[in-house]
């Protein structure tokens, strides 16, 4: 990464960028991070808009509505100021209108996080959907990526250059929040996680700074990005490494009726235990068009074609599928499978925790509670990981649990608000049952309900470190909506 040399606040001209926006009126109502009503005053909103490339959106303005939109549309929340940032500048002045108020701080990356926390009532919305692009450097098998990109953004500029990293499982998901909570994805096991592809970052921290964090320039800080979630500061572009890679994988759904999901799910985990780095496949207990119960595996492997066929045929045998369309697939066509299934604004309601094996009872109680399910579409996906991710140690960066082989995911999703309070209630009576076999969760999960003091849960044994480097950081806590590491008072 070319340096980002620790540039101070004045490094940033502020000029007049954008006169010919109308000038604010009045004062306008804004809240800070501890929850207080407070008075921003029209000079100072309008110095801060002048001082940006991109635009800074008030309620009123033409925008408004759709920058505030994220993906779940469960949440409809207004801020009083959205900065639609253009550049590491525009991060760099939001941050600093943010410490003078004390503002209320969302940072906005692909807006996935199930728990809203890319938006925020009242305060100022950080907005890096603008900053999308992608530069692949071939030679040194680099890419960076600027802080709003998405994960199809990446796979499709890294695969023009017969070249890959870990992403996640849907295309329109943010790399941003991904990564920095960790990135599970199809090649996660023969890669490791998202997070373990970075080789740099460029981050503007609470202090309005924008730094370098790397393994040589603020190492500390780099170990925290990796797995700290948004806690640490707002990363301008991510530096990843990347894999030759030809494009192609052996992929696909391989469907079980209801009535073989044990036997597939139990000769299943017991195969997986042994499974090469390739192989990639997530069971997923969910509702068929036409309301049957079904088990699919969704499979992808990226070995080559014959060695790939070769280690399907013991999960083939595992029952008899009523749907095999597990074939020779592009890899990019695998990532954007589930895009509609993920409608950008359903209303989706998540919990999820890892498990180190799909025990027998597990797997009758997932069973249990799929087979009963009094709501529409319910669903619990199993996605694995082992390989690659396995053989980090917990410690090496603040993402902690890799030694867990699943992730459990219970969801409910829906189109019509009125159907939330019964998907919701489901889901919140169904899971307790189900946790009692999880150990810990990951930071890019719904924090919807989740109390104070349990948060931690997400950074296992680097918790402690992670609050001493919080604490010098963003002692005050302005980046607070993420799975928050509180610093000491
Ligand atoms: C449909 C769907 C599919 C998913 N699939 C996967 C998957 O396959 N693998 C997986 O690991 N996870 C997956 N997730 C979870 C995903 O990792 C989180 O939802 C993640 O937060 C999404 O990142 P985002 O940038 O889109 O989120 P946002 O909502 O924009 O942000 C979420 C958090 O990240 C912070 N943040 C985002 N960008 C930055 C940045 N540039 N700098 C600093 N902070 C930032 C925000 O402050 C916020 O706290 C999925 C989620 C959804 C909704």
């Amino acid at each position: 990464m070319s340096a980002a040399a620790a540039l101070g606040s004045a490094a940033f001209p502020l000029g007049r960028a954008f006169s010919a926006v109308a000038a604010v009126t009045s004062d306008i109502e804004a809240v800070t991070g501890d929850g207080r009503q407070i008075l921003l005053s029209r000079s100072d909103v309008d110095d801060f808009r002048a001082g940006l490339r991109g635009q800074l959106l008030l309620p009123d303005a033409p925008g408004y509505d759709d920058a505030r939109k994220i993906f779940n549309g469960m949440f409809d929340r207004r801020p009083a100021l959205i900065a639609r940032c253009l550049g590491a500048a525009d991060v760099a002045r939001s941050v600093q209108f943010a410490r003078t108020h004390a503002l209320l701080v969302a940072v906005r990356g692909g807006g996935h996080s199930l728990s809203g926390q890319s938006v925020c009532d009242g305060g100022l919305m950080i907005d890096l959907a603008p900053m999308r692009s992608v530069r692949v450097d071939p030679a040194r098998r680099l890419a960076r990526a600027s802080g709003g990109a998405l994960l199809g953004d990446i796979d499709r500029e890294t695969l023009a250059f017969g070249l890959v990293t870990t992403t996640g499982t849907v295309s329109h998901t943010g790399a941003g929040g991904l990564t920095l909570g960790g990135g599970f994805g199809r090649l996660a096991r023969r890669y490791g996680l998202t997070c373990d592809q970075l080789s740099s970052a460029d981050i503007v921290t609470a202090d309005g700074r924008l730094v370098e964090a790397s393994e040589t320039a603020n190492a500390d800080l780099f170990w925290a990005i990796r797995g700290g979630g948004g806690n640490f500061g707002v990363v301008t572009p991510f530096e990843y490494r990347l894999h030759p890679f030809d494009g192609w994988a052996n992929g696909g759904h391989l469907v079980f009726p209801i009535e073989q999901a044990r036997q597939v799910l139990r000769g299943f985990d017991d195969l997986f235990q042994r499974a090469g780095d390739g192989l990639w496949i997530e069971p997923v207990l969910t509702v068929a068009p036409g309301g049957a119960r079904v088990l699919i595996l969704d499979v992808c492997c990226s070995e080559p074609p014959a060695a790939a066929e070769a280690m399907l045929v013991p999960y083939r045998k595992l029952g008899e599928p009523i749907q095999d369309e597990v074939r020779p697939v592009r890899y990019i066509q695998l990532q954007m499978q589930d895009d509609e299934r993920a409608r950008i604004g359903g209303r989706y309601y998540t919990k999820t925790g890892f498990a180190d094996r799909l025990e027998d009872d597990l797997i009758d109680l997932m069973l249990e509670t799929i087979s009963g399910a009094t709501i529409p579409r319910p669903r619990i996906a199993m996605p694995p990981r082992g390989g690659a991710v396995q053989r980090v140690a917990p410690d090496a960066m603040a993402f902690w649990h890799r030694r867990s082989l699943y992730s459990v995911i219970l969801q409910t999703s829906g189109d019509d608000p009125a159907d939330d309070a019964g998907n919701v209630g489901w889901a919140k009576a169904k899971w307790p049952a189900l946790e009692s076999f999880t150990k810990g969760f990951y930071a890019n999960t719904n924090l919807s309900e989740m109390p104070a003091e349990r948060v931690g849960e997400a950074y296992g044994g680097n918790l402690e470190r992670l609050i001493a480097l919080k604490t010098r950081y963003d002692p005050t806590n302005l980046f607070r909506l993420n799975a928050n590491i509180r610093p000491h008072a």
